[in-house]
């Protein structure tokens, strides 16, 4: 056997044995949070399309409509001849629903953060990270070259005494943290983070991506603390967009200086103009519908109080079973109710708290959500 393989497929027998291999399973998205998989239709708690806007009948047809003018593709980087005109609108929507002067958008979210910390930070920069913040921050962090130094998490403290003994020694500081944390749904203390950047001259990046659409009537996590001084405010158009995508929105300056050097930018081929037009028709839907933005979170705290967890911050509720095996049971037997709630495992989280994670949509039926409180709450008191 090949040396490649022969590694590959021990590592692969490993991971089994650890209950760590990740396997994607076919699924066909339906309407109203359904979903189909192996021929049974589940009622989808894993989805991240918050509003249900990815089978809206308006962004649907926006998407068709940008295919038969644009085409299906953007045929090249943006730099090139990939700038289709939706592109700029899609920025001039986004910046005016964040408060920012300018945006850019990038070919997802993953992308966004791996091109805007290297084109903010280098060698003899500083980046401080939430320990929990989402991998594409830290792959962002780990590609700049820059020292990384993670803070615990949500820890104002601890971050100000990092930045008081390392911000000296380092040109540029950047502190990076999701707003709404992805695996665990709490949000950060963004007021608390700008002070602590604005007293050491660093400059904060909040990845809003759970929280476009969902908190502040759609505005984000950032519009909760209207004080906070947030010069980069980076999210998604995959999540309750219903689309594909990613921006920052920040000031022209920055935002300049994104379009021109941004690697993942300008080496990338532009964002295909159907997922433009499907996040445009999504955010026409959110800037009209505010009772809408609010659903997902309401129903989370609905089974956060039917449950007797703590009261949901945001649509993402985490149920932290420990081992990884606890986790996949648990989600089994929630599949044989009619429930599709993955569980989340290491290296997602840390060793130890893999966990149910459960994502609220403004498409779930109370009735189902008060059903699954009843089977979840067995797993919470059986821990
Ligand atoms: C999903 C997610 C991303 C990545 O966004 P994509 O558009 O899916 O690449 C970035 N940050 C956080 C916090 C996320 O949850």
């Amino acid at each position: 056997m090949h040396s490649l393989d022969t590694y590959a497929g021990d590592k692969l027998d490993r991971l089994e044995a650890a209950s760590l291999l990740r396997r994607p399973r076919p699924t066909q998205r339906l309407t109203g949070a359904y979903v189909e998989r192996d021929g049974c239709r589940l009622l989808s708690f894993s989805c991240n399309d918050y509003l249900g806007l990815a089978h809206h009948p308006q962004v649907k047809a926006a998407a068709r409509a940008a295919i038969e003018t644009h085409g299906a593709g953007a045929g090249a980087s943006r730099l090139v001849t990939g700038d289709h005109p939706l592109l700029s609108q899609l920025e001039t929507r986004l910046a005016r629903l964040k408060g920012t002067e300018a945006c850019v958008v990038f070919g997802s979210g993953y992308l966004a953060n791996a091109g805007l910390i290297p084109t903010f930070a280098g060698p003899g920069d500083l980046i401080l990270i939430d320990e929990l913040a989402h991998a594409c921050l830290w792959a962002g962090a780990q590609l700049s070259g820059a020292r990384i130094i993670p803070f615990a998490h949500n820890d104002t403290d601890h971050l100000a005494a990092l930045l008081a003994q390392h911000r000296a020694s380092a040109r540029h500081a950047i502190v990076a943290t999701d707003g709404v944390f992805s695996m665990d749904g709490d949000l950060a203390p963004l007021d608390w983070l700008s002070a602590v950047c604005e007293a050491n001259d660093a400059w904060l990046l909040s990845d809003d991506a759970h929280g476009v659409g969902v908190l502040a009537q759609g505005r984000g996590s950032a519009a909760l603390f209207p004080d906070a001084q947030i010069p980069f405010q980076m999210g998604t158009l995959s999540k309750a967009l219903g689309s594909y995508g990613g921006y920052v929105c920040g000031s022209q300056a920055v935002v300049g200086l994104i379009k021109t050097r941004a690697r993942t930018l300008i080496y990338t081929t532009g964002l295909p103009p159907a997922a433009a037009a499907a996040a445009l028709a999504a955010l026409d839907i959110i800037e009209a519908e505010p009772a809408l933005t609010a659903l997902p979170l309401a129903k989370a705290r609905a089974s956060t109080a039917a449950v007797g967890l703590p009261l949901a911050a945001s649509p993402i509720v985490p149920v932290i079973l420990g081992e990884a095996e606890a986790a996949l049971d648990a989600s089994q037997a929630l599949e044989a109710e009619g429930f599709l709630v993955v569980a989340i495992r290491p290296p997602t989280v840390p060793d130890g708290q893999a966990r149910l994670r459960i994502a609220f949509s403004a498409d779930h039926p109370d009735a189902e959500i008060a059903r699954l409180a009843d089977l979840v709450r067995h797993y919470v008191k059986a821990r």
